[in-house]
């Protein structure tokens, strides 16, 4: 607390990211990191960048990031109009935010924004920050969004905005398009933002609705399945006019989105689809191994269309078991709240030789 603070900071209780340890030798599977490196072609493409005495640094990069916009359209059968990019997906959500959620009615009262009971925990965060209402909608008995359930509190609310990550966080459960595309005919006057951090790890995309649904945004990172979190790379894609609205807040705050190394990287890693593929498959596959294995030690695994798998074992409190795998070395994400998830363990999926040492450890454990 200090006198010299703005209100609103009184009232702010930041976001608390994964933890970052600095050992070298542990297993960590905590924050959905790729556990495979980059595609060769971004190194090459920062070093080429960098060149020998890396002058170019004293330049500004390209402020409307051009080249990685036409490379993420062509990507995605867009055009560069429809592609906006930021420091991270979390920065692209903030903007988000700011530009698209965040409405009142003709009286002048909050419109609320929509989201899962059970969702990224960014999301109350960035509320708070702009001043927005949020309004949650709680997942089903299975932990799945059920968006018929989200369409009737939009309606009962008069909600501002919908916001929900496919597949969700932390649960890994995905939604058809064909139920997103049913959620954007039916509020036609809401924004609908669906964060797809992990949505290469099997979910369905909502990019091929873009074209018929002017409320749908749709953003991206390369974080995940481009092993890039080092680099903050993120995306949103929707109708010009939604993308537009997230330019004019952010050169309101800072009008180079990305760094040169960064805007270079990004579009290699874009471009090289066969290490896309073969790295996304690769963990595709040590996640069903991984699925198989926890379930044969009795855990309840749910239906993970992500890069993580969210778990419980009925006969161990999640703190304990995330306790255990510390003294093993091997580092998870647990939470605390909401009550309903504080026996579960969220863990990322590793290479096949972390996988086998978390399944291994837990064979101790349990
Ligand atoms: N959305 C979801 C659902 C996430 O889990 C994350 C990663 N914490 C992000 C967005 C942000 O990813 P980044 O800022 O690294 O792009």
């Amino acid at each position: 607390m200090s006198r010299f603070w703005s209100p609103l900071v009184h009232q702010l209780s930041p976001y608390v990211p994964g933890e970052q340890p600095k050992l070298p030798h542990l297993v960590k599977l905590n924050t959905n990191e790729n556990p495979y490196p980059p595609s060769p072609a971004v190194q090459a493409a920062i070093q080429a960048e960098l060149g020998a005495d890396a002058a170019r640094l004293r330049l500004y990069p390209d402020p409307s990031a051009s080249a990685l916009r036409a490379s993420i359209a062509a990507a995605h059968g867009l055009t560069p109009e429809q592609v906006f990019v930021g420091n991270g997906s979390d920065e692209v959500l903030a903007h988000a935010f700011m530009a698209l959620l965040n409405h009142r009615d003709a009286q002048g009262a909050p419109r609320p924004l929509l989201y899962p009971d059970i969702t990224y925990s960014f999301y109350p965060t960035y509320c708070r920050l702009y001043g927005i209402t949020p309004l949650t909608v709680p997942l089903d008995e299975r932990f799945q969004i059920r968006v018929d359930d989200l369409i009737a509190a939009a309606r009962a609310s008069n909600a501002g905005g919908v916001i929900f990550p496919n597949p969700n966080a932390p649960t890994g459960c995905g939604i058809a398009r064909s139920e997103i595309e049913r959620l954007l005919t039916a509020l036609p006057d809401c924004v609908v933002v669906v964060d797809e951090a992990y949505v290469d790890f099997g979910a369905e995309s909502a990019l091929p609705l873009i074209a018929a649904h002017p409320n749908l945004l749709v953003v991206h990172t390369l974080s995940k399945s481009r092993s890039l979190a080092g680099l903050r790379v993120g995306f949103a894609a929707g109708q010009a006019e939604l993308v537009e609205a997230l330019v004019r807040v952010k050169d309101s705050f800072n009008s180079y989105p990305l760094d040169r190394l960064a805007l270079v990287g990004a579009q290699a890693a874009i471009e090289d689809v066969a290490w896309f593929e073969q790295t996304r498959g690769a963990v595709i596959r040590s996640r069903e191994l991984l699925v198989t294995e926890l379930a044969a030690l009795g855990f309840e695994v749910l239906p993970s269309q992500a890069n993580f798998v969210f778990a419980r074992h009925p006969a161990h409190a999640g703190a304990a078991l995330q306790q255990a795998l510390r003294e093993r070395a091997i580092i998870v994400r647990h939470f605390t709240r909401p009550e309903r998830i504080a026996n579960h363990l969220r863990i990322t999926v590793g290479t096949p030789a972390e996988c086998a040492a978390l399944v291994e450890a837990l064979r101790q454990i349990v």
